[in-house]
């Protein structure tokens, strides 16, 4: 798997994959992390990649010819996909990520300022993804957030004890509590059962948690899980 990341400020990207389990898995080369830089691909002599916008208005607008020509020059593979990350995509859950982990390439692209000439939209023709219904100001964390997330589903990324079977969606509930050391804390004990080694009592525990939680706090997803269970 190999993630391309368009953008003007590529030490975000790089310096994130630089730490914790991006960096071993990059190490390891179990995918790789390719910024690639409109600026690069600019004609005038200032490196301009963005101006303002047709008709008024505040902010500045990316232009086609940078971002156009520098998508173009991304070698492709046969299972690619590629990603504007914008506030009016659709939003990125759990399913999406899983949909992305099976391809081999996926070609990201981070926007800055207002946003992009629509004839970028127009021309490349992406699939829009966005974090939720707020604004920032780049698509970097976006891009870094889908990275991630879609990492942690490729086999090798995550070591045995950070596995993401049991993690929140795995299963369309939220995971169940975690206790670590000491048993006890400000009179607040662990659980007993998780001190039994039982392993069915444990596993029953857990599933009784996690549909408690799940009920109280996402009852949108409670209420699927038991269509779809019943
Ligand atoms: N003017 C645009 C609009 O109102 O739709 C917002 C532009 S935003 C300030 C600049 C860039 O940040 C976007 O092109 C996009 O790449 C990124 N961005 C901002 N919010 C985002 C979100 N919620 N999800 C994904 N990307 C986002």
């Amino acid at each position: 798997m190999k993630f391309d990341v368009m953008t003007l400020f590529p030490e975000m990207i790089e310096d994130y994959c630089s730490h914790s389990i991006m960096k071993r898995a990059l190490d390891n080369e179990i995918f790789s992390v390719n910024t690639i830089n409109p600026r690069d691909y600019t004609l005038d002599k200032h490196r301009k990649v963005d101006d303002t916008p047709y008709g008024g208005g505040a902010g500045m607008v990316l232009m086609a010819q940078p971002y156009v020509d520098a998508y173009e020059a991304v070698q492709k593979v046969e299972s690619s996909v590629t990603i504007m990350l914008s506030p009016q995509g659709e939003p990125l859950n759990d399913n999406i990520v899983n949909e992305l982990a099976k391809f081999e390439q996926v070609i990201l692209m981070c926007g800055h300022y207002e946003g992009f000439d629509e004839r970028i939209r127009d021309i490349i023709k992406p699939r829009e993804i966005s974090l939720g219904d707020f604004v920032l100001t780049g698509g970097e964390l976006p891009a870094l957030c889908l990275i991630d997330a879609v990492s942690r589903k490729i086999e090798g990324t995550l070591g045995k004890i950070e596995s993401a079977d049991e993690d929140s969606f795995s299963n369309g509930l939220l995971e169940y509590p975690h206790y670590t050391k000491p048993r006890e804390y400000r009179g607040l004990a662990v659980p007993e059962v998780l001190l039994n080694g039982n392993h069915k009592e444990i596993n029953e525990f857990r599933l009784q948690k996690s549909l408690e939680r799940t009920k109280l706090k996402r009852p949108d997803l409670y209420e699927k899980w038991r269509k779809i269970s019943s």
